[in-house]
């Protein structure tokens, strides 16, 4: 993983993407103990320190009976990352993976996404354990934990969809 912006041995990049693409709206802003990339857990952990995950005032009707759910899956913008990497040395030791073979958050479009653990909401402001991002990383999506729903059945056994 590429922690410092810098390019390792072997690792290759290409033209990063132009920033307006994607045609985002952030929601809301991330607080959390980190400040460097290099503090930042590598993945969320359900004892880690609580982070506060605070909603823009026009989607706080957007969170409504989201207090049922114990965890959430929380999507954010790794807002510090380059966009350029296509193999990547994660370890720094020569041993090349590409980019969509890891989770780091080094890639074409930043998405990070962690379950975390929803302690508590207060008005448009939740409290969560489990985050592994930087403090003020934007928000741009939360969903209840995807493992509460069950899927649907195909349609008919011979379907392969
Ligand atoms: N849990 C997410 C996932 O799996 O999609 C992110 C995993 S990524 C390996 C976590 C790392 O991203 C952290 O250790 C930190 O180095 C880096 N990071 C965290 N917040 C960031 C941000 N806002 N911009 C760039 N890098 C960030």
């Amino acid at each position: 993983m590429v922690r410092r912006d810098e390019l390792r041995k072997g690792e290759q990049q290409t033209t990063p993407p132009k920033a307006q693409d994607a045609g985002l709206e952030f929601i809301g802003i991330i607080s959390s103990p980190w400040t460097d990339r290099m503090d930042c857990p590598r993945q969320g952990k359900d004892f880690g320190p609580v982070c506060k995950i605070e909603v823009y005032k026009n989607w706080e009707r957007a969170l409504y009976q989201i207090e049922i759910y114990e965890r959430i899956e929380v999507l954010y913008w790794l807002h510090k990352s380059r966009r350029d990497i296509l193999l990547q040395s994660p370890r720094d030791d020569g041993q090349l993976r590409g980019t969509f073979s890891l989770r780091s958050p080094v890639r074409p479009n930043p998405i990070g996404t962690s379950i975390v653990k929803l302690l508590s909401v207060e008005e448009n402001v939740l409290f969560v354990r489990g985050l592994d991002c930087l403090d003020q990383t934007p928000l741009i999506d939360l969903k209840p934990d995807r493992t509460l729903f069950t899927p649907l059945a195909p349609e008919t056994s011979g379907d392969l969809l």
